[in-house]
């Protein structure tokens, strides 16, 4: 007891000899103006905005050098309610993060924790970074039903990656399902369940005959720059990933897409369209995980219902039917360049928004939720 109590003192006498610093050397970071207050152990910050981040719905950054023997209240104010998130995350090592509830959402954000170690991480949500993809592709690299293609490098070397996964690719009457995820940077809960799909697609337990039977064509991480250098791009300008469709797109990923797109629908039957996103972390749709249904009544929409309702059978998460029309006035979204183009063959072609908040069981999502999220809504094509 004596040690225990003694190491505390020396825990606590180095902490307080810290200077406080901010951790901002992370991939995906952000954070822009970031003060402590030593006398109230406060760290008041606000994300980095400009032009291509002007929602400012991202943050994730590290501090040391705080007080370890009172509550660390962290502050900020948002422009937004619906920016500012519920269940925020933290980490001592950058690598597991907890769900933190936070308390003072109408006023802006503040979260009140009890420091555990010398270091605290913070962030909007579960990052997934760049890094994270291409750890997962070199895991699956090697398997005989996945081909992984660049459609572009940027000008900073990072890779648009295509993956298509299936067996006997020159069968041609196979039918063709389309995923995409992260055009928006900040919605990285999107990008778990796009994981879970992946994973699931390459196991043992998939179903073989949906493999003979479908060819899928995955775009994982589309906005690659912005979810690297830990951008919103949500609403960036010129031009929001997701409203570049149509026309000659601005953005050489969407270009590239739409092109591999056509060439794809001409050697298979196009089928399905699933564009994945995340909202806006402070917004409730229902406490649900959540799809824009195009369609309003007719043939494609009870497809589209028939699809969530055998889904929400199978997993036990309890999707939302979110109604969506056309809209030209801010540019084409994803899911409507491909009822556009492919109304004809499609079953559906939707927009899959992924919640930030509670589960059906009224609990914040967990990691291990999206990645079940993601392999329900492929063995819902079973
Ligand atoms: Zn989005």
């Amino acid at each position: 007891m004596l040690i225990v109590i003694l190491l505390l003192i020396i825990s606590v006498s180095t902490a307080a000899a810290q200077e406080f610093s901010v951790i901002n050397n992370l991939e995906n970071q952000n954070v822009g103006f970031c003060a402590y207050d030593a006398a109230t152990n406060t760290v008041k910050f606000s994300p980095y905005v400009d032009s291509v981040n002007t929602c400012g719905v991202w943050f994730n950054f590290g501090v040391t050098g705080y007080r370890r023997d009172t509550v660390l209240t962290f502050k900020t104010l948002f422009a937004k309610t619906v920016h500012s998130p519920f269940f925020p995350t933290i980490s001592n090592d950058n690598i597991d993060f907890q769900h933190v509830r936070q308390s003072g959402i109408s006023g802006g954000f503040i979260l009140r924790i009890t420091p555990t170690a010398d270091t605290t991480y913070i962030s909007t949500g579960f990052p997934y970074t760049y890094s994270r993809l291409q750890i997962l592709l070199s895991e699956i690299k090697n398997s005989k039903y996945l081909q992984i293609d660049t459609l572009l490098s940027t000008a900073n070397n990072l890779n648009v990656n295509q993956l298509t996964i299936t067996k006997k690719p020159k069968r041609k009457h196979k039918k063709l399902v389309w995923i995409i995820c992260r055009q928006h940077a900040f919605e990285s809960v999107g990008s778990y369940v796009m994981e879970g799909m992946i994973r699931y697609l390459m196991s043992e337990s998939c179903n073989q005959k949906l493999l003979k039977t479908h060819i899928f064509k995955i775009v994982p991480m589309v906005d690659v720059e912005s979810v690297y250098n830990g951008q919103s791009g949500r609403m960036q300008l010129p031009v929001d990933f997701n409203r570049d469709w149509g026309g000659i797109p601005f953005h050489p990923a969407i270009r590239r897409i739409e092109q591999s797109i056509r060439e794809s629908a001409q050697n298979y039957s196009y089928s399905m369209f699933w564009d994945v996103h995340g909202m806006f972390p402070g917004g409730f749709e229902g406490n649900s995980f959540s799809y824009y249904d195009l369609y309003g009544n007719g043939k494609k929409h009870s497809n589209l219902v028939n699809f969530w309702h055998r889904f929400a059978r199978q997993s036990g998460f309890t999707p939302k039917s979110v109604k969506d029309s056309f809209n030209s006035y801010d540019g084409m979204t994803a899911d409507w360049w491909n009822e556009i183009n492919y109304g004809s063959t499609l079953q559906f072609s939707t927009t899959i928004e992924v919640d930030w908040n509670l589960n059906s069981r009224g609990v914040p999502y967990s990691i291990e939720d999206y990645l079940e999220i993601g392999k329900w809504i492929v063995k819902s094509l079973e």
